[in-house]
């Protein structure tokens, strides 16, 4: 690593530490507003009926895309160079209600949901990040 980019990614990471910090003031800001918040992870009128709740239906109440369908329009989008953050964010949060289905489901807490939370809380930091440096480029 040059010296330059060793620079790039101090400053990368400091700004990184910042956008985490504005995080942090939102949920302290929505703990005053609302208080601790306990909801189920998904619907719980579709996972606990009669025969449970496919992924397919789960995504459909809550209008978003599958899994592979948000998957396979993000690969469309990139192969095209067409690409978007919100490609990107939605294909994380339909992965993040299929693990919420499937978990709730079975009534295990098998760490998927958690890890696919984790993957969405970091393409939105990646977001962010890079509508700010647009705003420094301009
Ligand atoms: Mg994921």
């Amino acid at each position: 690593m040059t010296e330059d980019e060793r620079k790039q990614s101090e400053l990368a990471y400091a700004h990184r530490w910042e956008v985490l910090q504005e995080v942090n003031s939102e949920r302290v800001r929505q703990d005053t507003k609302w208080g601790e918040q306990n909801h189920p992870d998904v619907n719980r009128g579709l996972t606990d009926g009669e025969g449970g709740c496919s992924v397919l239906d789960m995504a459909a109440w809550y209008g978003v895309p599958t899994p592979s369908s948000a998957r396979e329009d993000c690969d469309i989008a990139a192969s095209d160079g067409r690409c978007t953050w919100a490609h990107i964010l939605v294909e994380e949060v339909a992965e993040a209600v299929e693990a919420a289905t499937l978990e709730q489901q079975d009534d295990i807490d098998a760490g998927a949901l958690r890890k696919e939370l984790v993957q969405v809380a970091a393409v939105t930091v990646a977001w962010i990040e890079a509508i700010d440096r647009r705003k420094a480029v301009r």
